[in-house]
């Protein structure tokens, strides 16, 4: 929390010096300065200055299961013992591959990454040097990390800083990548059917969540899938928020939609660094070595991240971990619908399964729409809420994560703060 001389402020003006913006990820530098970690234990994340927060960002969604969680943990903790990065194969590999590959049908193959953005960055390539075509179409906001292809019109931090594309990207990259407005099946087909010899691949979040959480209208993934299949474009889901989140199989299995290809992060690695990038055989046949599309990575397939995703999956089997966060999840949107319009305020509430926002505005249905919330608003609010102990993402446009560490008083203490400082906005 604010106060002149906290030991959070001290560190931040050190970290400006010789941390580019003072930190790792540009959305973490909440002004005048974020709060410093010291611990995190299930729903609850410590600072240096001895505060505690109801936490509903949970690392941006690694954490569905809380923060350090027990079997998470030990399973850590025994790999440890063995040592943490080999630069072989290990058993763990084949035992994650094959839990990700049951749960996601439409994987025959994968391949383990590092980040969500290294996922889509090699699913890309891999699509192009399947088709041996070039463009790739993803849709306005949507976000799949930071490599040059798909800085433009960027969600997540890129919009919240207004900086949706980035310089230091040469148009020769970008000009390959074209945007369709998503829920719009018109113009993707459009621009599809236009650029169809050179047509590689559309890649796209099935639940966009870098800018919401907005949900696919009525049809659309359907229809996104026909209009690829009968194009000869390969359908990359990027399921790196989605994954193991809606469902054990992601969107896909939700929707009831396969894509060609898919990628996945954040809850497969159980909080560690990760990324996954997979689908039909015969695409997959083509990365190094069986083909000639080059991916490699020191850290890929690292031992850690593995056995953290495995205690993962193991918890997700055995345990009903996503029906309670599902049922959670609507009771907290419903609470919140009636807060808002117990207070007569113009706003909405959007969302799915343990994801879920307050727009301030109409709950948009695409990018250019969600533009017009009241971003500023909404970040004086976030402050409000950090006030009150409650700790969610500092943007409109990042969407606030439950997880299965939240206990229920939790979530009344979440619902009397939105109830107190909505009326305030
Ligand atoms: N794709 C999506 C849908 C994401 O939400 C993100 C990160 N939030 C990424 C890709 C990039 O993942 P990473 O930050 O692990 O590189």
């Amino acid at each position: 929390m604010e106060g002149e001389n906290t030991k959070s402020k001290q560190l931040y003006e050190q970290a400006k010096k010789i941390i580019s913006g003072g930190v790792s990820s540009p959305v973490r530098a909440i002004q005048p300065y974020p709060f410093y970690t010291e611990s995190a234990q299930g729903s609850r994340i410590k600072d240096v200055d001895g505060n505690e927060y109801i936490d509903f960002c949970m690392g941006y969604g690694p954490n569905l299961l809380g923060h350090a969680h027990p079997e998470i943990k030990q399973a850590i903790a025994e790999q440890l013992d063995n040592g943490w990065l080999y630069g072989t194969p290990l058993e763990n590999e084949v035992k994650l591959a094959e839990k990700v590959t049951d749960a996601y049908p439409s994987m025959d193959m994968l391949r383990f990454v590092s980040s969500g953005s290294e996922a889509t960055m090699s699913a890309i390539r891999t699509a192009r040097g399947y088709t041996g075509k070039n463009k790739i179409l993803k849709i306005e906001g949507g976000f799949h990390g930071t490599h040059d292809s798909v800085l433009v019109k960027a969600g997540s931090g890129a919009t919240t800083l207004g900086k949706p594309n980035s310089k230091g990207v040469p148009e020769e990259v970008t000009k390959h990548t074209l945007q369709a407005p998503f829920n719009d099946i018109e113009s993707m087909t459009e621009l599809i059917e236009k650029n169809r010899d050179d047509m590689a691949a559309v890649i796209m979040e099935p639940v966009m969540g870098n800018i919401g959480p907005i949900l696919p209208k009525e049809n659309y993934l359907k229809e996104v899938r026909k209009v690829t299949e009968e194009n000869d474009v390969v359908l990359i889901f990027d399921e790196v928020i989605t994954g193991f989140r809606l469902a054990m199989g992601g969107a896909q299995e939700y929707y009831n939609v396969t894509p060609d290809m898919t990628t996945l992060g954040k809850i497969v690695g159980g909080g560690m660094p990760v990324g996954v990038f997979g689908g039909k055989r015969e695409i997959m046949d083509m990365v190094a070595p069986n083909g000639n599309v080059y991916q490699a990575g020191t850290f890929s397939g690292n031992p850690a991240t593995l056995s953290a995703g495995i205690a993962t999956m193991d918890v997700l089997e055995n345990e009903n971990v996503h029906d309670t966060l599902n049922k959670k999840g609507d009771e907290i949107r419903s609470c919140l619908s009636d807060i808002i319009s117990d207070a007569g305020l113009d706003y909405e509430v959007s969302g799915i399964s343990s994801m879920f926002k307050v727009f301030f505005g109409k709950a948009p249905t695409n990018y250019q729409e969600t533009l017009k919330c009241d971003k500023s608003g909404y970040f004086d609010f976030f402050k409000r809420m950090l006030n009150d102990g409650i700790f969610l993402p500092p943007s409109q446009f990042e969407t606030n994560f439950l997880s299965y560490a939240h206990s229920d008083s939790d979530i009344q203490k979440l619902l009397n703060a939105y109830e107190s400082n909505l009326k305030q906005s």
